[in-house]
């Protein structure tokens, strides 16, 4: 298929973005790195009136350390960060993600920041975000909000993006000291979206756990330091907390096994990193 009919517009900046928003209102959508919104246009599950091309805007485009976390604009594309050669000791477990994510050419053109917009449950940086409990800044003619991840993310794809809103900006917090990082996933093919996603943080007072893929949002787990069968409850009862369900790559008893068997596995690799 290919799309219906739309205008297009390049903007140049943030402000001029907002107010081509305010403009348009519902019909308008921003294109970012297009990485899954051609697609959306192609089967016409997305068919705007108009696109808003945010790509060139260069006040949109930086990736910087600011009061403690990693601050991405909704220009900078996936591989602008993960090629930061900071990366890892500032927000290890983005670093340990960007792999899993589909594969370079699409990195290249995707952005962080429309990632997160798409908020697809099986995507591997809500997860982080959602993880991380880092932010989204959503910007408007009529000024900022700021909203935690799990306030962001509402359901399969649906966020609390209002029409005439932009995501101008994502922040991951930076390290926590003596946090302890790491993350599996389980998909049909390297680079394909995952079946189930899990990051595991260990510190020294808690675990927290959080998964992707198998709930139709990324959901976080926290608890003290369990061990043994205490731990092997916890994560089992969380498993049927996520109410999985059955399609055509997964079942759902298979993605509660990968919960479990990931879950444990994880955090028993997290447990034994080195506490920096
Ligand atoms: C073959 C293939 C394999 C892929 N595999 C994976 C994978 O394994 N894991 C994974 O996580 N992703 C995967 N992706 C998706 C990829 O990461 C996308 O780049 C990403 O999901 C969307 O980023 P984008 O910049 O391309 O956004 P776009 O495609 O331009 O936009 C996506 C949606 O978000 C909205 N949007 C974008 N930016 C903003 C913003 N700043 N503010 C408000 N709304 C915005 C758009 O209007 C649109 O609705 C894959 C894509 C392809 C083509």
């Amino acid at each position: 298929m290919k799309p219906s009919a739309f205008d297009y517009i390049r903007a140049d900046s943030a402000e001029e973005t907002v107010s081509l928003l305010a403009r348009h209102g519902e019909e308008a959508k921003i294109l970012a790195g297009g990485q899954s919104l051609m697609a959306m246009l192609n089967i016409r599950l997305a068919q705007p009136a108009m696109l808003v091309d945010i790509s060139r805007c260069r006040d949109l485009d930086y990736v910087r350390v600011d009061k403690g976390q990693l601050v991405i604009g909704a220009a900078a594309t996936q591989a602008s960060v993960e090629n930061r050669a900071t990366l890892a000791a500032e927000v290890p477990l983005l670093d340990l993600v960007f792999p899993y994510i589909s594969h370079f050419q699409i990195r290249n053109r995707g952005t962080v920041c429309g990632s997160v917009a798409h908020a697809d449950p099986s995507a591997e940086l809500p997860l982080c975000l959602t993880a991380l409990q880092g932010e989204v800044v959503l910007r408007s003619k009529a000024g900022r909000r700021v909203l935690k991840a799990d306030q962001f993310f509402q359901g399969m794809l649906v966020t609390a993006v209002k029409p005439g809103e932009i995501v101008e900006e994502v922040r991951f917090p930076l390290r926590e000291q003596g946090a302890r990082y790491a993350f599996e996933e389980v998909s049909m093919r390297h680079g394909d979206f995952a079946i189930a996603a899990l990051a595991a943080v260990v510190t020294d007072g808690a675990i927290e756990l959080t998964v992707g893929g198998v709930a139709d949002r990324p959901q976080r787990k926290r608890w003290p330091r369990l061990a043994g069968a205490d731990l092997e409850g916890a994560i089992n009862d969380f498993a049927w907390e996520l109410e999985a369900q059955s399609d055509g790559h997964a079942s759902a008893e298979y993605r509660r096994h990968l919960v479990r068997r990931l879950g444990r596995e994880l955090i028993a690799t997290a447990t034994a990193k080195a506490s920096v």
